[in-house]
């Protein structure tokens, strides 16, 4: 369809939306080696034995606890999957990372205490330390000796991260002193080692590597937060912190690059923590489901909640698929690359951007949407502390808030894309000028495919072409000026979602026939009952968007346009969603856990 600019990568970010991604060539949870079982099945009894028994005791803020738990983790070399052996680690690739992430997401509020300290304490280490400071920190932290935290948020600036107040001022002997406030740091209460964000003589914005050690550095007081009790997060304060100039991180004035690389790992890593509790919650409320009766039968048996079990099922299929997708990119590009050389990681998380986001979005939604519903099933039940649903409930809550919040997120999937394209590094107008020469000429009348998921495929191409309709509209409308029409960024960035979300699981389920045959009707299931459903989503945010932009005969054409592309057929949902149901409620859990 369109040439790709060459990447250092040999990935093209967001090229997914522009080319067609052959089937067979998707990475998948089906995909895992023994390997990676190996490792999924050492985290997964950690979880069980170790840090789920103590979730209680975690709740009364035992932060000795919370470091122990930290350093067992380390033994069991759970922290050490993204660094190199020279390091401690045990230098496995991204998906390992991510099967131990999705495990620890298991664990309630000490998910959140080891996501910020292998995710934002290890990463940006890996990713920007020198050889020294990696010598220096990385071991003490991979084994758990040191507990990590990562300083970006001010009261004043949360989103606007760059404008930070926090300031390093250069001394005559080329340290600097820090001065400032950090807010809602995790792991604030018992961190040894902050990765700071300030600015050098109130300019240029720059990494630090910060010693609890060092005089002047204290912690407030702990947050009342709604939800992960058992988790640390407060104030950082800085007192004229003398930091040597040895513990820059990465280069000075260039510490968006260390923030904005570590938040894209994060991002993924915070959607598969989010898939992990996912299918805890899905569990629950399987076995309350079937457990509690009402007019002489157990709920399960209703439709209604049928229809919330299965549609939890797809949600977390769908935010499942786009991970794996996602990890695979981050494994292809990394391939053969030497662990010690950190730029093809840094390069890689950079060209991910737009990958991250989607998932992060998708991921922190979808497990909004598994943890309100599993209240829901337990009715009363789930509104009271008896039973985990309503921690879930709360713990939940802030993944649409941290690694950047939601609505920044959004703006970012499509801006980042109208940036490269802009740049000539994504095809992205001339698909769009192509796509406006297709709607054009005469329509094509196509048979109904007999392909498996041929259908699918075609919509979901049809969503790749509502997407480049919008985003090329917006850009010929509003040129530069584009960045202030957030409500037309944000249906865009729906359309991609959700473009993304039902690409994957349609590969994935197609790759299932061969390589998971037992569960790959009910992988059809979801894939089919996403694709519908995203159907009316993005005919939904187009025609939103559509008629924000134009008016008269040019949205009457835009409109024609958006019916000819979007002629997707309904599936009967009923009966796939109530066969996830019951595959869901047989296994007491997500049907693929
Ligand atoms: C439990 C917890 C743990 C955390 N851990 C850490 C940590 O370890 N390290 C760290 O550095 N930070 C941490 N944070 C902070 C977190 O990253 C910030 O809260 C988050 O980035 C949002 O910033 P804010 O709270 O200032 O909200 P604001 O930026 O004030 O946003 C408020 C609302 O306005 C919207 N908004 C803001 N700007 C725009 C815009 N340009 N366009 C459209 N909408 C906009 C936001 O989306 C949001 O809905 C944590 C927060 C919590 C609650």
């Amino acid at each position: 369809m369109t040439t790709m600019a060459p990447t250092t990568t040999g990935i093209t970010g967001g090229a997914w939306l522009l080319e067609e991604t052959a089937p067979g060539s998707v990475f998948t949870p089906e995909r895992l080696t023994d390997e990676h079982r190996l490792i999924d099945q050492t985290a997964k009894e950690f979880v069980t034995n170790e840090a789920l028994p103590n979730h209680d005791q975690l709740e009364t803020k035992d932060w000795d606890l919370a470091r122990r738990l930290v350093s067992r983790a380390g033994e069991l070399g759970l922290m050490g999957t993204d660094v190199p052996e020279a390091y401690g680690g045990v230098e496995l690739d991204k998906a390992a990372s991510v099967v131990v992430a999705s495990r620890i997401g298991q664990s309630g509020a000490f998910g959140s205490t080891f996501g910020a300290h292998t995710g934002l304490a290890i990463i940006p280490l890996c990713c920007f330390g020198t050889d020294t400071q990696k010598d220096k920190y990385l071991g003490k932290l991979v084994s758990g000796e040191w507990v990590g935290a990562y300083c970006l948020s001010e009261s004043g600036s949360g989103s606007d991260a760059l404008g930070a107040k926090t300031r390093a001022t250069r001394q005559d002997d080329g340290s600097f002193v820090l001065s400032g406030e950090k807010m809602w740091i995790t792991n604030g209460g018992f961190a040894d080692l902050f990765v700071v964000f300030a600015k050098v003589d109130g300019e240029q914005f720059t990494a630090f590597l910060v010693e609890r050690s060092f005089p002047g550095v204290s912690t407030g007081n702990e947050e009342h937060k709604m939800g992960l009790h058992g988790s640390s997060t407060t104030p950082v304060i800085l007192q004229d912190v003398r930091v040597p100039t040895e513990n820059v991180l990465g280069e000075v004035g260039r510490g968006h690059k260390v923030a904005f690389n570590t938040l894209n790992y994060g991002r993924l890593k915070l959607a598969v923590a989010a898939s992990g509790g996912a299918a805890v919650a899905i569990g629950e409320a399987a076995r309350y489901a079937v457990e509690r009766h009402q007019f002489g039968r157990p709920i399960a048996s209703f439709g209604a909640i049928k229809h919330k079990l299965g549609e939890m099922a797809v949600r977390a299929y769908a935010v499942e698929s786009m991970i794996f997708r996602t990890t695979g990119l981050l494994d292809t590009a990394l391939g053969d690359c030497d662990p010690a050389d950190a730029g093809p990681l840094r390069n890689i998380l950079e060209e991910l951007a737009v990958e991250c986001a989607i998932v992060k979005v998708a991921g922190s939604e979808m497990i909004d949407y598994v943890v309100d519903e599993n209240v829901q099933i337990h009715g009363g039940n789930g509104f009271v502390k008896d039973y985990p649903a309503e921690r879930h409930y709360r713990d939940a809550r802030v993944n649409r808030i941290f690694e950047g919040t939601n609505e920044i997120n959004r703006l970012l999937i499509p801006g980042t894309l109208i940036r490269r394209a802009t740049k000539g590094r994504l095809p992205l107008i001339a698909a769009a000028k192509q796509l406006q020469d297709e709607i054009l000429s005469p329509p094509v009348l196509t048979e109904p495919s007999d392909v498996p998921l041929g259908e699918q495929l075609r919509a979901v191409s049809a969503f790749k072409k509502t997407a480049l309709l919008v985003l090329g509209l917006a850009m010929q409308r509003y040129g530069e000026k584009l960045r202030d029409e957030q409500e037309v960024l944000s249906w865009a960035a729906d359309i991609l979602i959700d473009t993304f979300a039902a690409e994957s699981a349609v590969l994935r389920a197609l790759q299932a026939a061969t390589e998971a045959p037992n569960t790959a009707e009910l992988q059809t299931d979801a894939a089919c009952v996403y694709v519908s459903d995203a159907a009316a989503r993005v005919e939904s945010a187009a025609r939103s968007a559509l008629a924000a932009m134009a008016e008269g005969d040019t949205l009457r054409m835009h409109l024609a346009a958006l019916r000819r592309l979007l002629k997707v057929t309904p599936v009967n949902t009923v009966v796939m969603r109530r066969r996830l149901a019951d595959a869901v409620v047989d296994k007491a859990g997500y049907m693929l856990g």
